[in-house]
Formats: structure tokens, C-alpha cells, sequence
């Protein structure tokens, strides 16, 4: 079970402690459930789906700023003029579709060979060079870019933290119950143990899985909307599984899909949505 809750949308770990009220947790459980129309619930406008949500962005983006502030200052920046303004040019067309082009944005170019990109709350991105260095061209980036947006507008940070809180306030009150009947005292430390591992390999790790395949789509309507070419995204996938081949734990265990779903997942969508045919 994990006892500390990552609001960084892409690699790494680190976050911050949160406490919230027994009321807000109580009434974010009912969401969905038992009262939808409960405040905790909300309709996110870019997606259309009803998400829990016991905070909002703004709330935890105080919370990420020092943990930016120590990416920045452990982690050097590329100095590479031509990488900075690509990376940028990209991130501003691709903000424009999704409409976030008149938002404040801080990306930083981080000069490592890591193949990834994050997004955090309070509008700060990170690219790793070693991602652009993956990407065959403009398209590909605009599609890592997009996933990143996508997590913005999805409120996918907020929605993740949301979910953890409950859920561990859910293993809590279980374990109450466990504790509470004479017959089960004996195991109750072993049935909260196996409890936690369900909750992480039940709710928390698909919903982060759901997280990003919601990105990768909405990613792709930010390229249509940008006029990019929407059938790069795919194949931004395909190389990725190339290159994390036999380095992946299984899907079942990650928080975030296979690359290869991804793409079939993406080239789906694409053609459903009429966007192209790949
Ligand atoms: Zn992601």
C-alpha cells in the first residue's frame, strides 16, 4: 500500500502528505454510488466523465511546488538552444489545442537521457531529452506533449489523489470491522496486508492505467485540433515498446499500460473518431 501519494504525472516518485477532513472523505466515497449528486462529484468538461474529486488543482499545486523546485535544482537543463525552442514552439501549438494557450507555462528541458515527460499541478512540465531524441518528428513530440496536456485537462492529479485517500480510508474501516470480530482478531493485521494489495492492484494502479490511455486520447484530439498528423501518435508507441522491450513489468503490476495496447488503443481511436485511417 502506498502510504505517500505521487501527483506528478509521469515518472519518478515523491509527494506530499495530505490530510482532509473524515466529512470530505466520507462524502467522496458516496460519489458515484450510493448520493452521485454529492459535492466531491463533478463532471470534468474536456471528458465528459464524473470524477471524484476532494481537492482541487489549485490546492495541490502549492503542494508540488517544492518538489519542482528540487527537480530543478537536481536535474540540469539543456542548454541546447535549437532542443529548447522545438520542445517549446510544440508545447505552445499543442496548448492552443486544448485551449490552455493563455495559461501560464513553465517547461523545463531537462538535459538526461530518460525517455519521459511529466506534467505537474500548477501548470509545470517536464521533457527529458532523451525523449525528444526518440521522436522522429514534430508530430511524435506534439503526441508526448499532448499525453501531458491531457493529464491537465482530465484533472487526473487531483482525481488520482482523490481515489488514494478514499481507498485507504476504505482499508481503514475494514480493518475496524476486522478488528472488531473476535474471530478474525487473530488475522487482522494479514487481511489488512492483503487488503492493501488489492486496493493497489485494484483501484490504484488501473486507475492510473486509465489515467493514461484517458491522456493518450485526449492527446490525440489536442494534435487534430493543433493540425498535426494524429497517425504519429501510434507510432510514437511503437517505438517505445521497441526500445522498453523485456524491460517492463507486466501490465497488471504497472501504472501505466503496455506500449503496444497503447498503440492499438490509439490507432482504434483514431479511426472511430475519423481523424484518419491507420
Ligand atoms: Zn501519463
Amino acid at each position: 500500500m502506498q502510504d505517500r501519494i505521487d501527483i506528478r504525472e509521469g515518472l519518478l516518485e515523491g509527494a506530499p502528505e495530505v490530510h482532509l477532513s473524515r466529512r470530505a472523505i466520507i462524502t467522496g466515497l458516496a460519489c458515484g454510488t450510493v448520493f452521485p449528486f454529492l459535492s466531491g462529484c463533478t463532471t470534468n468538461p474536456a471528458t465528459g466523465r464524473r470524477q471524484l474529486l476532494l481537492v482541487n488543482e489549485g490546492q495541490i499545486a502549492n503542494m508540488s511546488l517544492a518538489a519542482w523546485s528540487d527537480m530543478k535544482t537536481q536535474i540540469p537543463q539543456s542548454s541546447d538552444r535549437r532542443l529548447r525552442n522545438r520542445v517549446n514552439e510544440n508545447w505552445s501549438r499543442i496548448a492552443d489545442g486544448a485551449g490552455k494557450g493563455n495559461e501560464d507555462w513553465e517547461v523545463a528541458i531537462f538535459d538526461a537521457d530518460t525517455v519521459n515527460a511529466f506534467v505537474m499541478p500548477g501548470n509545470k512540465v517536464g521533457v527529458f531529452r532523451g525523449i525528444t531524441e526518440l521522436t522522429e518528428n514534430d508530430d511524435q513530440l506534439s503526441s508526448v506533449l499532448g499525453h501531458e496536456v491531457g493529464h491537465v485537462t482530465g484533472r487526473h492529479a487531483a482525481e488520482r489523489l482523490s481515489v488514494n485517500v478514499a481507498s485507504q480510508t476504505a482499508l481503514q474501516v475494514g480493518s475496524i470491522a476486522i478488528a472488531s470480530q473476535e474471530s478474525l482478531r487473530g488475522f487482522g493485521p494479514t487481511l489488512g496486508a492483503l487488503g492493501g494489495a488489492a486496493i493497489q492492484f485494484g483501484v490504484v494502479l488501473p486507475y492510473s492505467r486509465n489515467h493514461e490511455t484517458e491522456a493518450d486520447k485526449l492527446g490525440v484530439d489536442y494534435m487534430h485540433n493543433a493540425g498535426y498528423s494524429v497517425r504519429e501518435a501510434p507510432r510514437l508507441w511503437d517505438l517505445m515498446a521497441a526500445q522498453s522491450e523485456g524491460k517492463r513489468p507486466p501490465e497488471i503490476m504497472s501504472t501505466h499500460p503496455d506500449p503496444v495496447n497503447r498503440a492499438a488503443a490509439l490507432r482504434q481511436y483514431i479511426n472511430d473518431k475519423g481523424y484518419d485511417v491507420v
